[in-house]
């Protein structure tokens, strides 16, 4: 297991019982656990919901959607059976969070899915971990058998009278199940390709019947709301955006790791303070703030709360929580190139701009790296990316544009630079190497 990293000005919520031992069940419920979804049922639907909004909880996946108001669109009628589906397919670049989160307490997110379904009047959920994630399958399948021993799931839990089952399962290696009607898909064993919306799983889902998809580390979030009251949630946090989440702080820093920190708490602390600042006293060029989806930010740009609503206002996005870090030896054209071909091979191919837009940057991305670029190809790629944003099915085609569109205005004398001979930053692997990889 991992070594866990903390720091003081972590506030521990979704994370307090990482490395103490929760994955086992009789720990787990020595540590409060399983007594939010009695009180759930003890205190019913409309006061989870309620509870849930006040939090101000906001979906930890990336989209940022209040988790209390999606619960409340699922109908309260349904002639189809209505499910939770927890999307544990963590498959962005950069991001590590949900991987801790089951390796350390997968029974929070067994009890979260349960309150969900609690507040929805759902009686099956499904955990589904990406493929890449299936060494977890076990950690999570022995929570699950451990509380269905316990009586904790199955029929009459609690001995309250209410069934709830959950059914876990894991994808095959593919970044776009991420999405969650491609999740939906995927689940019902067929091709993780994207649904067309509307209908939204709220109404029709997972097998016809009304559905709520939240993240991981989202629904995980659940019982301790529910035993500390949303308002307290809430204030943890800063305006519009409750509570703390997950940060994964991974590249050139001193203490990489997965810290939870308050919403709003600001990125130049944590990288400078939390994670100890840029590894063997470097300079930091860039900031990847969220994922690799989110445009990157110049190192003068940092200054700035990590919530939803600031990281839109300074030009990016908070996304999934996995901030890397980039010092000043890393080539931006061999990043932009890394980034765009991992995006390329994702692409389900569905829709042309992404498939081929994807490839075409990929392909001038490699011509330049490997020395063979000209001016033209800039503006190509720029043009490329620029034409696929708001173009394309799923939100693929929109993460593969808008990192793109950043490295290139933001670092755009790089590029030059690069095609005329010199080369900034010191690329890692050979373009062969690259995308070969791919
Ligand atoms: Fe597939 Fe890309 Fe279109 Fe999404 S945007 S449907 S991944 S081709």
């Amino acid at each position: 297991m991992p070594s866990l990293v903390s720091h003081p000005d972590e506030v521990k919520v979704v994370s307090r019982r990482f490395g103490l031992g929760a994955t086992d069940i009789d720990k787990y419920v020595e540590l409060d656990g399983y007594k939010a979804v009695q009180q759930a049922i003890a205190k019913g639907p409309e006061w989870i919901i309620s509870e849930m909004k006040a939090s101000g909880l906001r979906g930890r996946g990336g989209a940022g959607f209040p988790t209390g108001m999606k619960w409340s669109f699922v109908p309260k009628q349904s002639e189809k059976p209505k499910y939770v589906l927890v999307n544990g397919d963590e498959s962005e670049p950069g991001t590590c969070k949900d991987h801790v989160l089951f390796l350390h307490d997968p029974h929070a997110v067994i009890e979260g899915t349960m309150i969900a379904g609690l507040a929805i009047g759902s009686k099956l959920g499904f955990i589904y971990l990406r493929g890449e994630y299936r060494y977890l399958l076990k950690i999570v399948e022995k929570a699950v058998a451990d509380a269905y021993a316990k009586g904790f799931l199955g029929k009459n839990i609690f001995g309250t009278g209410v069934d709830f089952d959950i059914i876990t399962q894991t994808g095959a290696g593919a970044y776009e199940v991420g999405e969650e009607s491609a999740l939906m898909e995927s689940l019902e064993g067929k091709r993780g390709v994207p649904r067309i919306k509307p209908p939204f799983p709220a109404v029709v889902g997972l097998y016809g019947g009304p559905t709520v998809i939240n993240n991981a580390e989202t629904i995980a979030n659940a019982p301790h709301i529910l035993l500390m009251g949303g308002e307290a949630y809430a204030k943890l946090g800063s305006e519009r955006n409750g509570g703390t989440r997950l940060f994964g702080i991974s590249g050139h820093v001193e203490r990489p790791g997965v810290y939870e920190l308050p919403m709003g708490y600001n990125l130049k602390r944590a990288i400078y303070e939390v994670a100890g600042g840029i590894k063997d006293g470097k300079k930091l060029k860039a900031v990847v703030p969220g994922g690799s989806s989110c445009p990157v930010m110049t190192a003068d740009e940092i200054d700035v709360g990590l919530d939803f609503d600031q990281m839109g206002r300074a030009g990016t996005m908070l996304g999934s929580g996995g901030i890397v870090v980039l010092d000043e030896t890393v080539s931006i054209v061999e990043f932009a190139l890394r980034t765009i071909a991992f995006y390329q091979h994702e692409s389900c191919g569905w829709c042309i701009p992404c498939r081929e837009g994807t490839d075409w940057i990929k392909k001038t991305l490699t011509r330049v790296y490997n020395g063979g670029g000209n001016k033209k190809d800039v503006d190509n790629v720029q043009y490329l990316a620029e034409n696929m944003l708001g173009r394309t099915f799923c939100p693929l085609g929109d993460a593969a544009a808008m990192p793109t569109i950043a490295f290139v205005k933001k670092f755009r004398k790089e590029f030059e630079d690069y095609i005329e001979g010199n080369k900034a930053g010191t690329p890692i692997i050979t373009v062969e190497q690259l995308v070969g990889a791919h």
